[in-house]
């Protein structure tokens, strides 16, 4: 298995790639190219999080606790929080995330199972679209796709050193499932619940060119019926 540091210099390279591909390529301005290339970068850790040795997963609670935060400030802005109440927000967020999801995954997790898959690749780029609010759709799934390819870079890796050291049948990290009923229940539902989540996003299917479909006004429909249903009937975008 790659260690620590192969995986963050691996995605830091495919990051620096991804990014200039952005930039040249897709127009993407530099602050976006730049913070893709970084969301890479870190994303090449986020599969080991359910490991057993404490630095990767102390290391990715850390940043994703001061990351999501930062993600998320367009919703912030939108929800018209002040200044102080982002700071209040952006600690709560640190605190869930470094202390509550942490002991949860310390919990719950085993090494190289469910985290290392492909569903947890595609679910930790719908958490970008979903953590992401701003305008430009187009820049909210350059996003998605640069922890997509970090997350992959990561997958890609052990593989290539399960094979080399003979261990690859061992659960392989490009997997759609495995062996265990719960896990995989748990992960297609995540999924599930953040795929709907995208696709009931009226920015998101526009610019995909599907807000004209059923399953746009499902996905819709379902979430505006849970938001006056329990939260209080406020209806955002
Ligand atoms: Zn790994």
């Amino acid at each position: 298995m790659a260690n620590f540091q192969t995986h963050i210099t691996f995605s830091s390279l495919v990051g620096v790639g991804y990014g200039a591909a952005g930039h040249v390529y897709g127009n993407m301005p530099p602050t976006t190219s730049v913070l893709a290339g970084g969301l890479c970068g870190l994303a090449g850790m986020l599969p080991d999080v359910d490991s057993d040795s404490s630095v990767p997963l102390r290391e990715t609670l850390a940043i994703a606790s001061a990351l999501v935060p930062m993600l998320m400030m367009d919703h912030f802005v939108r929800w018209g929080l002040t200044h102080e109440a982002m700071v209040l927000a952006a600690a709560c967020i640190y605190i869930i995330i470094r202390f509550g999801l942490g002991e949860m995954l310390r919990r719950y997790t085993v090494h190289r199972g469910m985290w290392h898959s492909l569903p947890a690749a595609a679910i930790a780029g719908l958490l970008v679209l979903a953590l992401t609010s701003e305008e430009d759709a187009a820049r909210r799934l350059f996003k998605a796709g640069a922890v997509m390819a970090g997350y992959l870079s990561h997958l890609f890796l052990d593989q290539l050193y399960g094979l080399r050291t003979g261990r690859g049948a061992i659960g392989s990290p490009l997997k759609l499932w495995r062996n265990d009923a719960w896990a995989n229940t748990s992960t297609y539902l995540k999924l599930g619940v953040l795929a709907a989540w995208a696709a009931a996003d009226p920015q998101l299917m526009d610019y995909v060119g599907l807000q004209d479909t059923a399953v746009h006004a499902l996905a819709r429909d379902l979430f505006d019926y849970l938001r006056t249903r329990y939260g209080g009937g406020t209806v955002v975008g």
